[in-house]
């Protein structure tokens, strides 16, 4: 049984709210740390608001969980958590804008003392020049497109040009060689080696004759998967907060989920056979029933496509949503004879006694990946971090 437990039954109820529990995130960090037996720094991926869970709580309970380098994606993301860890590594592993109207992203990057993403040889001259300008030295980690086919140099000859420029100019920092997977969520990609082989042919050579350079590749997919791709330092995201890179249920790898988004009943209605609940009246009582009203939509990131196509818990047990989700409510099916009573506390993704509603199963109704489902929680849905042991069933 993994989750936040029960101790929140008590507390009042919220209209809509995410329990952040640091706890987890940190016992994620050390359980990711022991796979790498010490050889290999873990950096905590805090985009997108730490994958919907908030950065800097994020941060900060990865970081007491060992991590020791933080990622994002975006030069204003690294900008925030610069102000809240001043003396952490964040790397911005995405593109950096150049030539905007006001200081633009690769200015900010580097202004907040950050490592960033370079792969082409006019960006680094840029760069380069920049840091003769500002007099900070920019630390720079030379990305080689191994297959991803996103941002990256494909070409190695190109990389190690890039790598030997580098290492050459007194303006710059040579920090790292970098690559990253398409594939390695999958559990038999043949492309994955052929990757982390096109990889390692290139940066081990290079880390011989440069050995303070930090090569880096995995996510947290190949991080669970193959040593090989360890090298100096993993870059996990979805497994700090977890989730299965995988899709299957996190206890399997050990990963305790660490977000519980929870509504309340606010409302328990009598239904006769044929009363409709919502939008379009895409959901009519088969029976005499009773109907709950939670206060929780589309417009907290409870997806439209659950619409006749989930289950809530409450009270420990597992009720089917009926109808259509509207921006502000959905109603669930209690049954013809219940006991919730109005102010029943509510669990769209998360345990509650011997149920859980996992965000991977939220995320199959959906067809898409547990990645989406908490980066799509929305600002409005309030994120109270908690601190909680793991809660075990018979404690
Ligand atoms: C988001 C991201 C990661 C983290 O991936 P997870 O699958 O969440 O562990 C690592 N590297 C890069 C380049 C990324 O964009």
């Amino acid at each position: 049984m993994t989750g936040l437990g029960v101790s929140h039954e008590d507390t009042p109820p919220h209209r809509a709210v995410a329990l952040v529990n640091l706890g987890a995130i940190e016992r994620n960090c050390r359980r990711l740390g022991r796979e790498l037996g010490g050889g290999s720094v873990l950096c905590a991926v805090v985009k997108a608001d730490g994958y919907g869970h908030g950065a800097k709580v994020a941060a900060r309970a990865a970081l007491e969980g060992g991590a020791g380098w933080l990622a994002v994606a975006a030069a204003s993301e690294a900008t925030e958590l610069r102000l809240e860890f001043p003396e952490t590594r964040i790397l911005v592993m995405g593109a950096l804008a150049t030539g905007g109207r006001s200081a633009d992203d690769v200015e900010n990057a580097l202004g907040a003392r950050c490592d960033i993403a370079v792969w082409r040889p006019e960006f680094l001259a840029h760069v380069a020049e920049l840091g003769e300008t500002t007099l900070l030295k920019p630390r720079v980690h030379v990305k080689y497109d191994t297959g991803m086919g996103r941002l990256g140099e494909r070409d190695p000859e190109v990389v190690r040009d890039l790598v030997r420029v580098a290492s050459e100019d007194e303006r710059v920092e040579l920090a790292g060689v970098w690559t990253h997977f398409a594939t390695a969520d999958e559990p038999d990609s043949e492309f994955f080696d052929e990757q982390l082989g096109r990889f390692r042919e290139l940066a081990l050579p290079l880390k011989e004759e440069h050995p303070e350079l930090m090569l880096h590749a995995a996510n947290s997919a190949a991080t669970l998967r193959d040593p090989a791709s360890h090298l100096d330092m993993v870059r996990c995201g979805i497994a700090i907060y977890g989730l299965d890179p995988f899709q299957e249920d996190p206890a399997e790898r050990e990963l305790e989920p660490a977000l519980e988004l929870r509504s309340y009943v606010a409302a328990v209605k009598r239904f006769r056979e044929g009363d409709s609940a919502g939008y379009g009246r895409a959901w009519r009582a088969p029976r005499d029933t009773w109907v709950g009203v939670l206060p929780i939509g589309y417009g907290d990131g409870v997806r439209r496509g659950l619409s006749n196509d989930a289950d809530v818990l409450v009270g420990g047990r597992r009720y089917p949503l009926v109808g259509t989700v509207s921006m502000d409510n959905i109603t669930v099916d209690l049954g013809p004879e219940t006991e919730v009573e109005p102010g029943a506390v509510a669990v769209l993704i998360g345990a509650q006694g011997a149920q859980q509603v996992l965000a991977e199963e939220v995320a199959r109704r959906l067809d898409t990946i547990n990645y989406e489902v908490t980066t799509g929680i929305l600002p409005r849905v309030n994120r109270v971090a908690v601190n909680e042991t793991r809660f075990d069933e018979g404690a």
